[in-house]
This record gives structure tokens, C-alpha cells and sequence, in this order.
């Protein structure tokens, strides 16, 4: 295994107040890397009274951050951008460490991705426009879009600085301060973030806590003075932090998981598009990405043939330690979704008439029993009301399953919970439009399967989550509120 470089320290602190601080119980959360299942830091375990400190702080920071020139605050974001780039090796080593994703093929671009949704929210911070209404020639009536106040942001392990780099970006932006509650299963390079952010911002603009769900979590949640709650993670946590914000009539935004269909066409039985899928099935995060397309529905037609490409396709990618760079995919993140994982595949090949196409049960011995790997698994012969059909396995996991009428297709692809993403793939460009019109999802590609772009209004429909955060207009819908005013200019 490649020796772990990163400048990791043994024990990471909250950032309160501009304070780099332990929690005030004393107690600490171990970090243990996935690929090796080592501990390799300590984190505090924040609680009730470190939430309470840190939306104090962020209450006492909000006036004069919300009164400070957009644009002027727009800079700062740029000036964080920038003394993020020589970090970006850095800090993509701590992440490949701390979540088992590997580093050539995602931790490098996740940093760089984090760069510039900085400099993308910097450069639209004055673009929080309101407008006036013509109500007659005497009343001037004018919207302003105001902050809200102290955000609560909550976000998990997966893609950890990327998804609290765009909560952080985009709140401060608009002129809000923030309390986030890192994930515990992935705080370090968030928090080496925020000790970069930090520099910059006034202080109590930010703040991050690390703690468990149900601890720091639940405080956050249910602080009286939070204004908004910005979530990120499951759908079932989801359903809570929207319970919670209920009782305070609180503004959400729910980015929640997803089990997304790729419908594969008859005419569209082509070396590009296996490779198309495994992109799309996100097999390179080890399928740990709430746009995986895990449900793949080929033509009958071409099942034979297409299983084939996708699996010679996969057998080229290389699971191993994430910090070596002929790494293509890393590990699991931790040993309660390794072992949730493979739950699911046992599930899935203990039925009648599936086969593993490849993948399977992890290895029990070598170098990759060592940590939480799990080769990617393509299991054929599922049905679409089975378990692992319709729950969200959030793994190397990849159920096929034939169509050969184009309506029960749509239908099957419709049939679930969740509506985040979903991928078609033909030549056939009417085919293409009528399925993603008739797709029940927040976001359709075609032809494509990368991941989300900023400035897109990226979100889910049903159970997939409320709120769009990646975009200018998203933005100002999750992180302002309007007020009009109106005046008689006669009197
Ligand atoms: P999770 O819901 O278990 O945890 C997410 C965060 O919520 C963590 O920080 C956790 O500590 C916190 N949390 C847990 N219980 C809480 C409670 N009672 N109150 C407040 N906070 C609580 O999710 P996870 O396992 O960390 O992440 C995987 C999930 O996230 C998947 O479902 C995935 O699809 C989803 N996800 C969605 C998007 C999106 O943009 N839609 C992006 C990434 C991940």
C-alpha cells in the first residue's frame, strides 16, 4: 500500500467563533480510513452545547455579514478559492484517506470542483437582484431578496467537501452565516477547508461542528434560533430534519438519496454506451453517489450482448488502496455500509435466476481484505419490485433488468420512491425526448452520464429531496427570503 503522505494531524478541532476548539464534553469521534482500517485521527464529538455556541457565534457575526456589499463579499469567496489551489494535492490526499475514494479518478477533481464553486457563487454574490412593480404613478413598490439569518447545514461522507463547500459558497454568498455539522465519518478535509476559509472570513461567518447525527445533528436541527436547515444525506434522515424544521415553519432544502434508471435502447447496443452506464452507475465512487444509475434497464433484445460490453468495460477498472494512482475505484466508506453492501448482493444472488455478471462477494484474502473493498457487481436477471431494485444499495451494486415495450419500460423506470436522475440512451433523438419527458426525475441525461455542473438548478423530484442549490436561481430561491416594499412618493 502506497504510504499515506497526506499531512494528516492526530487530533482536528470545531471551528467556533473563530476558535479552533475541542467539544465542551471532552469526548472525540476516531477516524478509521477504509483502506486500511486504521485509526487515523480524532475528531471532536460535538454536542448540544457546542451547537448552541456555534449558532450564538453565527447569530452575533449575521448583521454585519448580511451588511457587507455583496460583491465585497464575493471576494472574500474568490480570495478562499485562491489560497485553496496549492492545497489541492493536500487535500485531496486527506479525503482518498479519510473516505476511500480514490485519488487519481475523484478526490483530485472533487478539490478542484470546491475551488470553483467558490469563485462561481464569488462571482454572482451581486447578481441577488430584486425588482419593482408598476403598480401606478404615484407607489414605488421594490422586492429586496434578504438573508435569512444562521444556517444549519448538514452533509454526509460521500463527496464530503464538494457538498459543504456548495452549502458554505452559496449561504455566505447570499449573506447568511452557517453552522455546519460535518459528517462524522468524513470531517478532515472539511475542516481543513474551513481552516483555509477561515483566514478570510469575519469571524462566526462559519462555523463547523463535528459530531454524530443524533447528537450534534439533532441540536442543530432543533435550535431555536437557526432560520433555514440545508440537508444533504438520506432520505429518512431527510424526513426528520423536514419534521423538525415543520415545528418552526423553517425554510428546507432536502438533497436525499436516489435509485435512478438507465434505459438502454435497442439501437443503442455500442462499446460507448457500456462505458456510458459504468460512468453513469458512478462505479469509480464506488456506486456511493445519490445520482447513480443502479437500475439498468436493457432491450431484451441486446441483453446478452450489451451485459458483455459492460462487464469487458469493468473488468479494465482497477480496485485498490485509493491513494495509489493505478487506483480506479477505492473503498467503501465504512464497515457499517460495507456491510450493508453486501447484504444486498447475498439478497441479490440468493434469488432464482440471477447471476453475478462479475463482481460478487468481496475478497476474503490479499491485499483487499485488508480494508472495505468491493469489486463492482453487475447482477443480472433482477426484477424491478425486489429490494434490491428499489432500495438505495449506495454501492458497486448495478441491477439489470430487460425491457420490450417502451411504455412499461417508463413505468418501471417510474416505479420507485425517488426521482434524483435518470440516463436514456439511443440514437433515436424523438425516442430520447419522450423518455426524458416522461421520466419522473429532477435531472435526465441523454447520450451522457457525468456528474452535476454548477449553475445547474440540480435537485430531486418525489422522495428525492425539495430545493435546488447548484445555480445563481438556486441560490437566491434556498438562501433568501423577499420583502416588498412600497411607498407613496406623494405624500
Ligand atoms: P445520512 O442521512 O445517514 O447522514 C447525513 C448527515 O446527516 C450526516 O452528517 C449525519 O451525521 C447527519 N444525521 C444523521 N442523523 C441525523 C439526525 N437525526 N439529525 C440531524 N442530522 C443527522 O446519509 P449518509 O449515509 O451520510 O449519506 C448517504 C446519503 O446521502 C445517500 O442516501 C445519498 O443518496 C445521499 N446524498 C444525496 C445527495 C444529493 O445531492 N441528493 C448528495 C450526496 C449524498
Amino acid at each position: 500500500m502506497a504510504t499515506v503522505t497526506a499531512e494528516l494531524a492526530d487530533e482536528y478541532l470545531n471551528l467556533v467563533d473563530g476558535q479552533w476548539v475541542g467539544a465542551r464534553n471532552d469526548e472525540w469521534i476516531p477516524v478509521e480510513s477504509p483502506r486500511d482500517r486504521r485509526t487515523i485521527a480524532r475528531v471532536p464529538r460535538g454536542g448540544e452545547k457546542d451547537i448552541a455556541d456555534a449558532v450564538n457565534a453565527a447569530g452575533r457575526a449575521f448583521p454585519g455579514w448580511r451588511d457587507t456589499a455583496p460583491r465585497a463579499r464575493g471576494r472574500l469567496l474568490q480570495q478562499i478559492a485562491d489560497a485553496l489551489e496549492p492545497h489541492v494535492e493536500r487535500i485531496a490526499r486527506i479525503i482518498s484517506v479519510e473516505n476511500g475514494n480514490a485519488l487519481r479518478t475523484q478526490s483530485r477533481g472533487e478539490v478542484n470542483f470546491a475551488i470553483d464553486v467558490f469563485r462561481y457563487f464569488g462571482s454572482v454574490a451581486g447578481e441577488i437582484k430584486g425588482e419593482t412593480i408598476p403598480l401606478n404613478a404615484t407607489v414605488l413598490d421594490y422586492s429586496r431578496r434578504e438573508p435569512l439569518g444562521v444556517v444549519g447545514a448538514i452533509t454526509p461522507w460521500n463527496a464530503p467537501v464538494q457538498l459543504a463547500v456548495m452549502k458554505i459558497a452559496s449561504a455566505l454568498a447570499a449573506g447568511n452565516t452557517l453552522v455546519l455539522k460535518a459528517a462524522e465519518d468524513a470531517p478532515l478535509a472539511v475542516l481543513e477547508i474551513a481552516k483555509i476559509a477561515d483566514e478570510f472570513l469575519p469571524r462566526g461567518v462559519l462555523n463547523v461542528i463535528v459530531g454524530y447525527g443524533t447528537e450534534a445533528g439533532e441540536a442543530l436541527i432543533t435550535h431555536p434560533d437557526v432560520r433555514k436547515l440545508s440537508f444533504t444525506g438520506s432520505t429518512a434522515v431527510g424526513s426528520r430534519v423536514m419534521a423538525a424544521a415543520s415545528d418552526r415553519i423553517l425554510p428546507v432544502s432536502l438533497e436525499l438519496g436516489g435509485k435512478n434508471p438507465q434505459i438502454v435502447y435497442p439501437d443503442a447496443n455500442e462499446d460507448w454506451v457500456a462505458q456510458g452506464t459504468i460512468t453513469g452507475m458512478r462505479f469509480v465512487r464506488q456506486g456511493q453517489s445519490c445520482t447513480a444509475g443502479s437500475r439498468l434497464f436493457v432491450h431484451k433484445s441486446i441483453l446478452d450482448s450489451f451485459v458483455d460490453k459492460v462487464t469487458t468495460n469493468l473488468a479494465k477498472l482497477k480496485v485498490g488502496d485509493p491513494l495509489d494512482e493505478d487506483s480506479d475505484i477505492g473503498a467503501i466508506v465504512n464497515k457499517k455500509q460495507f456491510d450493508r453492501v453486501c447484504g444486498y448482493i447475498d439478497d441479490g444472488l440468493q434469488r432464482s435466476n440471477t447471476t453475478a455478471a462479475v463482481g460478487g462477494r468481496p475478497p476474503t484474502e490479499g491485499p483487499l481484505s485488508e480494508g472495505y473493498y468491493v469489486e463492482p457487481t453487475v447482477i443480472v436477471g433482477v426484477e424491478n419490485d425486489w429490494r434490491i431494485a428499489q432500495e438505495e444499495i449506495f454501492g458497486p451494486v448495478m441491477c439489470v433488468i430487460p425491457w420490450e415495450d417502451e411504455d412499461d419500460v417508463i413505468r418501471m423506470a417510474n416505479d420507485t420512491h425517488y426521482g434524483l436522475s435518470a440516463f436514456i440512451w439511443t440514437h433515436d433523438i424523438g425516442r430520447a425526448l419522450r423518455a426524458a419527458h416522461s421520466i419522473e426525475a429532477g435531472w435526465v441525461q441523454v447520450n451522457q452520464g457525468g456528474g452535476q455542473v454548477l449553475g445547474q438548478s440540480y435537485g430531486g423530484y418525489k422522495r428525492s429531496g425539495i430545493g435546488r442549490e447548484f445555480s445563481l436561481e438556486g441560490m437566491i430561491e434556498s438562501f433568501t427570503q423577499r420583502k416588498h416594499v412600497s411607498i407613496d412618493t406623494n405624500r
